[in-house]
């Protein structure tokens, strides 16, 4: 008896089913056929671009047998269209490492016919040969492995979308993807790292990266950190959908430590101190962005491989061979190869008699008569020349004579105009209200889950 009950449930269930998908599919067959923007599209998270392929969910357009297009009318063809550009993809996933778009389409099941229709549908809009490992794609299928839709990502917020279209090829459109930008403020102390403390938060190392960026004329991350130091970021965030997508600018940040307090504000593109200087300045504080100071400058030290007493003319930083070596400031290289215990060295010129030395790198990027940038990825960290070890020795002279590169003084670009400080000042204090205001926000919502945790 209980049985046959559930039985006439389920019988029950299943009309309601059919009955609402009828109503759904005329419903929606009204609407247009040509795909109109964001909607069109499921999206789905890719998290860190390995390859996702889910097992194959089954579209709603298979529901319809597509050998049997006689019996549906042309409204009911564009229902199911509509449906099947709402459900989840058949296959999704990334190009992969030493694959082409041809090759995943081929193992993902599409005929040689298929992906040809679909390449040349593609020629005016995206060259399928510059596709990238990590570029995301879609695919969508009829019965009999037919393709209906294809999506192809470049970028998270560029999608291609090609459809098949009454003539059995491809239509092909553009969408730009509107990211939301939402600006949120941490203030955190330092326990054994920066990056540690910033990743704490649930932050990434792309964070990290902007705000020693923002300080790499003032702060020296290998010496400065200490227990207990506290810093303070107020940043943008860009997310499509919940799902985060990439930082934008960091729009106040200050580093309060026992070797100073920093403050730094973005205003017009640039990053300028309370007062209102620039932070940009001659020289930056260091060569690489991460490693550890393995020696210092010094008149008189004992040096390792010679044995005997030697003065130190730079500063050596102990980092992987490969490390990125950057330019310390704007100048020539005037000097890219070998030089005697210097092993692989990048010499640069630069205003004022100022000369900088990258030593021991196991591969010089930047030739002979080069102009760089300050920050420019310039050589690669390495062990040449008279080394115990990977490192780079960084040497700055004037007028060809060794000076401790710590104590440079260290030029400063022009402050703000009288007008623009004025701007700039309401900029600060607005700012200083938000990060006030989100940093208390987040110490009551933290009191507030305490609250509700059970004694
Ligand atoms: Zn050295």
């Amino acid at each position: 008896m209980n049985l046959i009950n559930k039985y006439v449930q389920l019988i029950c269930i299943v009309l309601l089913l059919a009955v609402s998908a009828v109503f759904l599919s005329s419903s929606i067959g009204i609407s247009s056929i040509f795909p109109s923007s964001k909607e069109d599209t499921t999206r789905i998270k890719t998290g860190d671009g390995s390859l996702t392929e889910p097992g194959k969910s089954v579209p709603a357009a298979n529901a319809f047998p597509s050998d049997s297009n006689a019996d549906i009318s042309p409204g009911e063809k564009s229902a199911m269209k509509e449906i099947s550009r709402i459900v989840a993809p058949d296959i999704q996933g990334v190009i992969g490492r030493n694959n082409t778009v041809y090759g995943k389409l081929i193992s993902c099941g599409l005929s040689p016919t298929q992906i040809f229709n679909l390449t040349r549908a593609f020629d005016k809009t995206f060259d399928f040969r510059t596709a990238a490992p990590d570029d995301r794609l879609q695919i969508f299928l009829a019965g009999n492995n037919q393709l209906q839709k294809f999506v192809y990502s470049p970028d998270p917020l560029l999608e291609y979308i090609a459809e098949r279209n009454v003539n059995g090829g491809f239509t092909v459109s553009q969408h730009d993807l509107i990211p939301e930008k939402r600006v949120e403020a941490m203030e955190i102390s330092l326990d054994s790292s920066l990056s540690k403390a910033i990743f704490s938060t649930g932050e990434k190392q792309r964070l990290v990266d902007q705000f020693v960026d923002i300080f790499s004329w003032d702060i020296d991350f290998y010496l400065f950190p200490r227990k207990g130091d506290r810093i303070t970021i107020l940043y943008e965030k860009y997310f499509l959908d919940d799902t985060f997508i990439k930082y934008g600018d960091i729009l106040a940040a200050r580093y309060a430590g026992q070797n100073g307090t920093f403050s730094s504000f973005f205003f017009d593109g640039g990053y300028y101190d309370k007062q209102g200087h620039p932070l940009r300045k001659m020289f930056l504080r260091l060569p690489l962005k991460f490693g550890v100071k393995t020696s210092g400058y010094s008149i008189r030290r004992f040096h390792p491989v010679h044995k005997k007493y030697k003065q130190h003319t730079g500063i050596d930083y102990g980092a992987k061979t490969g490390t990125k070596i950057f330019a310390t400031a704007n100048g020539k290289v005037i000097f890219a190869g070998w030089k005697g215990g210097y092993g692989k060295v990048i010499i640069l010129k630069h205003p004022n008699g100022y000369q900088t030395y990258y030593a021991h790198c196991s591969k010089l990027i930047a030739k002979k008569g080069q102009f760089v940038d300050q920050g420019e990825t310039i050589a690669r960290v390495g062990a040449t020349g008279v080394v115990t070890g990977p490192h780079v020795h960084y040497e700055v002279r004037i007028n060809g004579k060794p000076v401790n590169p710590s104590t440079i003084k260290n030029f400063k670009g022009t402050p703000l105009s009288p007008e623009r400080l004025e701007k700039f000042r309401a900029t600060v204090q607005s700012r200083l209200l938000l990060v006030e205001e989100k940093t208390l926000q987040n110490s009551e919502g933290d009191k507030l889950v305490l609250a509700d945790t059970p004694e």
